[in-house]
């Protein structure tokens, strides 16, 4: 169901990536490799989503019979189950650039160094391998219905679409309440003042929260990527080269709880040529 919902938006997402690499056009911001890479990274990440499903549904509706409460099926049931989703999103999204393991999936969407809508395409198929999965489980325990929480967190990603361009400004009273454009480039870029920030699914109101936001400044523009920027535009290669880097790390590592670190540690533990940590 979650691949239905996104597949039948793909026209739109197409559409859109069309109107803005012909606004763009000249100016650099889209390039065909880059964008070829990014639809075939989003080809396979449907693919591995839809069998992790398949693999988990079965752990929701286990997990679902222990709810908490009985949630209704109408408007509200489903305006909380968006509302607690986006909360447990940003706490995904924050763990994976926090925890080593998760970043090994998440680096992928960050890799190019264009930011453009196909960027929002760009994801990667090891997210069930790092427990993207376990993330939601919670709220099949509160009551959510779980082919609910299937199409919602398809939903979020769905929005999450539109806020991956450099076309449109600030957004007046939306930018308040709503993940915009103009964070998520934030989120995108690798400024030292903008890392790590804005982790924001579908409410910026996390962010704000949990003191995670900081605001677009004109006067420091966004430069996108990572760190140490990937200069590749092979699909294996940008969804696999993190996770060799970390092993290799902690194959390096000199004792268990260097080991553990280069797993489960924050990214930059991660160690330069010499073994030293960068
Ligand atoms: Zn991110
Ligand atoms: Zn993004």
């Amino acid at each position: 169901m979650e691949a239905w919902i996104l597949l039948a938006l793909a026209p739109v997402f197409v559409l859109c990536v069309l109107w803005e690499a012909w606004y763009w056009r000249g100016k650099g911001v889209y390039s065909l490799r880059d964008t070829v890479s990014n639809a075939a990274l989003a080809l396979m990440h449907q693919g591995a989503d839809a069998l992790a499903w398949l693999a988990v549904i079965g752990l929701y509706y286990w997990v679902y019979q222990y709810r908490w409460f009985d949630l209704p099926s109408n408007v509200w049931g489903i305006a909380g189950l968006v509302i607690a989703q986006d909360f447990f999103y940003y706490g995904f999204h924050r763990a994976s650039h926090r925890i080593r393991w998760l970043w090994a999936s998440h680096v992928t969407h960050h890799s190019s160094e264009r930011l453009n809508l196909s960027t929002a395409f760009r994801q990667s198929i090891t997210y069930p391998i790092s427990g993207m999965w376990l993330f939601w489980l919670p709220l099949a325990w509160i009551g959510f219905e779980p082919t609910h929480i299937v199409a919602v967190v398809a939903i979020n990603l769905g929005f999450q679409f539109f806020v991956h361009t450099q076309a449109i400004g600030k957004l007046g009273w939306l930018e308040y309440v709503f993940n915009t454009p103009s964070h998520h480039r934030v989120h995108h870029a690798r400024n030292p003042e903008y890392i790590d920030r804005n982790y924001a699914g579908v409410l910026i109101i996390w962010d704000k929260l949990f003191g995670t936001y900081v605001d677009e400044d004109p006067a420091q523009p966004c430069e996108y990527g990572i760190v140490r920027q990937i200069h590749s535009h092979n699909p294996l290669l940008l969804t696999f080269h993190e996770w060799l880097a970390m092993f290799r790390d902690a194959a390096r590592a000199t004792s268990a709880r260097a080991r553990l670190l280069q797993l489960f540690g924050p990214p930059e533990h991660a160690l330069d040529a010499s073994g030293k940590e960068t």
